[in-house]
């Protein structure tokens, strides 16, 4: 599967925000957000002519690249949002939320939802007693993630489990002791934190 590989932190400053995409480096001065606040390029800190396509279009970049997915895996998940029941926005966010990487990510066992999806890519993590390889797996309500025996002796993961300081989100149970994530409930919008307007992204494609 494609995935994009050039400096992440160039994405969080064309969004002019912090996205988290490294890990523990997005919480220290080493950050470059915190120096060079302004998008990258010869003309990043030129005047921008800000207009409704360009404020959609930034809130859906900006939503692809906190979950780190390609435009082509975005735009399927969108539609497969559209076919829900619901508020489409609500349901896109929901959906990415639940990707299994997310929820890897989520329960404290990687630092970058980067980090997450190579756990999973290597077959770190099961789904209700199975290895699962694939990082767009959709959880359900009620379904397990667990650590297998190699991740959980791995310095990356036990070095993670001790030091981030991150809420666990009330749809999800974490029993750290157990290397053990379960989805409580379907995540609710309000139990979403991502700073998105996920409207703006249903505006655009809409068009
Ligand atoms: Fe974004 Fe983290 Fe890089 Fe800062 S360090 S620019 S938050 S990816």
């Amino acid at each position: 599967m494609a995935r994009y590989t050039k400096a992440v932190c160039r994405l969080c400053r064309r969004e002019r925000m912090k996205l988290f995409l490294k890990g523990t480096k997005c919480d220290t001065m080493r950050c470059p957000i915190e120096r060079r606040p302004y998008p990258p390029g010869q003309h990043g800190r030129g005047r921008i002519r800000e207009s409704e396509y360009l404020l959609q279009l930034r809130e859906k970049q900006k939503a692809r690249r906190i979950y780190g997915l390609l435009e082509k895996q975005f735009r399927n998940l969108y539609d497969k949002a559209a076919r829900e029941k619901g508020i489409t926005g609500e349901s896109l966010l929901r959906m990415l939320e639940l990707r299994l990487d997310n929820v890897v990510y989520r329960a404290g066992f990687a630092s970058s939802r980067n980090q997450a999806r190579q756990l999973v890519r290597h077959g770190h993590v099961n789904v209700n007693g199975k290895r699962v390889t694939i990082p767009s797996y959709a959880m359900r309500q009620g379904e397990v993630i667990t650590l297998r025996d190699k991740a959980r002796k791995m310095i990356v993961v036990r070095h993670n489990i001790d030091t981030l300081d991150r809420a666990v989100p009330q749809w999800l149970e974490v029993a750290v002791d157990e290397f053990k994530g379960t989805v409580r409930d379907l995540p609710l919008r309000a139990q979403i934190d991502v700073p998105v307007r996920e409207q703006l992204i249903v505006e655009l494609y809409s068009k």
